[in-house]
């Protein structure tokens, strides 16, 4: 296979290329290989990767093709050049959640999700960078640095899976993992113009995903299309018992009916977040409901204004939970260490020196809300705020097959315009953190251009375990959507512009 093929067939997507490597059209060496070279070439701008595993990715796509040459089966994502978000944990490979807390760390054992991709032929050529431990929205709160949008290399890619997304959006790899506790798969999709999925909670495993909000968290995936993006979570889905909160049972079949159309849906265009964003935002999202109107969908403008009591509510659940579950780095077993004269101190110091000041301010908030004395005023608020988004959800999906929002209150922002200002950040979690609360899949797909010629998504939320029709809807917003509005982009010619 000659250079100029891999090219192309890197950009085909993920099906293309794993059905031109399980016919032996190309070789899943060509295609890393071409992936390698495309990471080697832009991520000096970019930085969407924290680690490479170049060696390791050549040596399991010449197995990969060995099989294909010996005719066995080398899977459904054969050869198909992926990146993973360095909260997943990999067997030997350093995984840090872009944290100085975990320097050195290489963990003993594979996410499933990482299993799971490898054992469907996929390849991992790298770690991508995120928002420290997850808790951001721009991949600036990360210890080794900020992840450039490939479509304006000013401005922020989203977060926190950042890196995942601008990877995907600059056509290095063909698709990517990320994780989404409140958002940080749709907006960093929506932000790239690229296709970010977040499933039900349970459907895909969180066994060997480094733990922000436990009760919210959830492994997703991204791609240039729908059907890919829908490809590679069909790969990683399915009950896992090493995850107690793993759905026990088959996952659903996601790629057929993705071209089924949208004819008699029913379809709610959830009012309430449409005054809160930018025009450009909003328009996608009011534009792309009448697209399915014109296309036979039975589309309805619905308020639901318990969605407006996501934000706060998850900015009390979602840092109490990580206080806990950072409570395990202290310095003893893995990981980073500063020393000092007795355990405690060693602790403080180790804590004080490990965190950025984005965690440090989540674990005292966290900690806060969950006192004696402020936890009903706080918490229990908060508990009771969820319960409400989550009725809420139930009424409307009695009316309603899927939802349609937008997904992020504006296109990139420029990179440091929000660093200053915690609470101007969280806000881009405006319109994905209510699916995280209630555990429903939502996904972003590109949609359109704003007046700076940067991508806007709009998303389309499901019941749980919809996520069948949620992505035949997405499916039909893409085919309505023009191809400018979404990646891959080439970094270097974008660059030229700024
Ligand atoms: N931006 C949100 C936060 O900072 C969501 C992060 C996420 O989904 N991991 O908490």
């Amino acid at each position: 296979m000659s250079d100029r093929g891999a090219k192309h067939i890197l950009d085909a997507g993920v099906l293309a290329i794993a059905g031109a490597v399980r016919s032996g059209q190309a070789t899943a060496v060509s295609v890393v290989e071409e992936a390698l070279e495309r990471v080697a070439a832009a991520d000096g701008r970019l930085h969407c990767f924290n680690c490479l595993t170049a060696e390791s990715a050549l040596e399991a796509a010449e197995k990969i093709d060995e099989s294909v040459r010996r005719g066995l089966d080398p899977g459904p994502l054969a050869g198909v050049p992926v990146a993973l978000k360095d909260n997943l944990c990999t067997r030997g490979v350093p995984t840090t959640c872009s944290s100085k807390i975990l320097d050195g760390w290489r963990p003993p054992y594979d996410a499933t999700v990482v299993v799971r991709l490898r054992e469907a032929g996929a390849v991992s050529v790298g770690k991508t960078n995120l928002d420290e431990f997850a808790m951001g929205s721009s991949t600036e709160n990360s210890a080794t640095g900020p992840t450039h949008n490939p479509w304006n290399l000013a401005r922020v890619p989203g977060g926190s899976s950042g890196g995942s997304a601008a990877a995907v959006a600059a056509g290095l790899v063909a698709a990517s993992l990320g994780s989404d506790t409140g958002g940080s798969i749709r907006q960093p999709a929506s932000l790239c113009g690229v296709v970010g999925i977040k499933p039900t909670y349970g459907l895909v495993s969180r066994y060997g995903l480094i733990a922000f909000a436990s009760s919210l968290d959830q492994v997703g995936t991204f791609a240039p299309t729908v059907g890919d993006a829908a490809a590679a979570l069909q790969a990683i889905a399915g009950h896992d018992p090493a995850d107690s909160t793993s759905i026990a049972r088959p996952a659903p079949e996601l790629m057929h009916g993705l071209d089924h159309g949208v004819g008699g849906l029913r379809v709610g265009l959830i009012s309430d977040f449409l005054a809160e964003v930018s025009e450009p935002c909003a328009a996608a999202a009011a534009d792309a409901a009448e697209a399915l109107s014109l296309a036979g969908a039975a589309v309805e403008e619905v308020s639901i204004p318990e969605m407006l009591l996501g934000l706060p509510a998850y900015y009390i659940i979602a840092p109490a939970e990580a206080s806990s579950n950072l409570a395990r780095y202290d310095g003893v077993r893995y990981g980073l260490r500063v020393d000092g004269p007795d355990v405690e101190t060693m602790n403080a110091r180790t804590r004080a020196q490990g965190f950025g000041p984005e965690v440090r301010r989540r674990i005292m908030v966290g900690t806060y809300a969950l006192s004696s004395g402020y936890y009903d005023a706080y918490y229990a608020q908060a508990q009771k705020a969820r319960t409400l988004v989550i009725a809420a959800f139930a009424r409307a999906y009695e009316r309603f097959d899927v939802l349609l929002a937008p997904t992020t209150p504006s296109a990139a922002f420029a990179l440091g315009s929000k660093t200053s200002d915690p609470l101007e950040m969280y806000l881009s979690d405006l319109c994905t953190i209510p699916s995280n609360l209630s555990g429903h899949p939502a996904v972003s797909v590109p949609f359109a251009l704003d007046p700076d010629g940067l991508p806007v998504g709009v998303q389309v939320l499901a019941p749980a375990l919809a996520e069948d029709v949620m992505l035949r809807a997405a499916a039909f917003i893409e085919a309505v959507a023009p191809a400018s509005a979404r990646g891959p982009v080439r970094p270097g010619q974008v660059a030229q512009r700024d």
